[in-house]
């Protein structure tokens, strides 16, 4: 059985045919521009294949309330020409079968729980550090909805002392996202995040800000992984800096496993959005059987 997926991002959108094992049988990538240059691409690769569902993990804000007239819509997003731009009906409309919705975040975190750093267990969190801060969550083998889906990268932290950067979010300054995405590495440091690698202060800080921000979630979700991706994740030293200050913070309060094997990067390396649009593909066609 073949299923589709659609990773649409704000840079790209990854396109993929694959299986119920995982496995990619054919990935292209399309630049994001407007939905009309983008959009006929996605739908002509699709095309290509006999697919029995697809599934897309969309950048967001999205709407995800199945009873509303915007559903699989993109909100408010900074990106004008596909502010609410209707993904999922388009998709819907170009293919005669079942579609399942998510945003990137939480189908990269169902991919991760099935197929990679994640597999065998029923929780797990996944958060990307990119251009901008998202996390998504699974929890009992769910994707953690509610009134729509979470934002974990505009929670709030406390600041470095030696941190006078004012931050970067638009709605709430030093948030998470503001203090800690890549575009606040670079205006606070003046050169982009791969320049930056042996100025250690840039990734204490950073490293400072994001294990808080992974206790807070440890504390109200208690997810049996965390995994953190996304491009400025591609600094590796990140990891033991912030798993050393997990440990600091928690203090002996909660109990974890070795938290070298507990905050990992993805299983699925750049795959993880990608595979887990075609889980959600699966999910939706229930025809397939996940065979993982
Ligand atoms: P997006 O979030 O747009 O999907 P990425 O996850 O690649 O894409 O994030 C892009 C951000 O990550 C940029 O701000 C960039 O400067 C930063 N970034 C990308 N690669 C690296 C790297 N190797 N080291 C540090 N920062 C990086
Ligand atoms: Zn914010």
């Amino acid at each position: 059985m073949l299923y589709g997926a659609i990773e649409a991002g704000g840079t790209k959108f990854v396109c993929a045919v694959g299986n119920e094992t995982g496995e990619i049988i054919e990935k292209v990538t399309i630049p994001t521009l407007t939905p009309d240059e983008t959009m006929p691409q996605v739908l002509e690769f699709l095309r290509k294949y006999d697919l029995n569902a697809i599934g897309i993990g969309s950048f967001g804000p999205v709407d995800l309330n199945a009873q509303s007239p915007t559903y699989g819509s993109i909100t408010t997003t900074p990106k004008l020409a596909w502010r609410n731009y209707p993904l999922l009906n388009v998709i819907k409309d170009a293919f005669s079968v079942p579609v399942g919705f998510q945003t990137d975040v939480n189908a990269a975190a169902l991919g991760e729980l099935h197929f990679g750093a994640a597999k065998g267990l029923d929780s797990c969190l996944y958060l990307t550090v990119g251009t901008g801060i998202g996390g998504g969550a699974v929890v009992n083998g769910q994707v953690v909805q509610g009134l729509s889906h979470p934002e974990m990268g505009h929670i709030f932290v406390r600041r470095h002392p030696n941190d006078s950067y004012e931050g970067k979010c638009p709605y709430h300054s030093d948030c998470l996202e503001g203090l800690a995405a890549g575009p606040a590495i670079e205006a606070r440091w003046g050169k982009k995040g791969h320049e930056l690698k042996e100025q250690s202060e840039v990734w204490e800080i950073e490293a400072y800000y994001l294990a808080q921000a992974l206790v807070q979630y440890i504390l109200i979700l208690s997810p049996q992984k965390m995994i953190l991706g996304g491009g400025v994740m591609k600094q590796t030293q990140l990891f033991p800096l912030i798993r050393q200050h997990v440990q600091d913070l928690l203090n002996g309060y909660v109990e974890l496993p070795n938290l070298e094997s507990y905050i990992v990067p993805p299983g699925l390396g750049d795959n993880a959005g990608i595979t887990g649009a075609l889980v959600l593909a699966y999910e939706k066609g229930q025809s397939g059987q996940l065979r993982n």
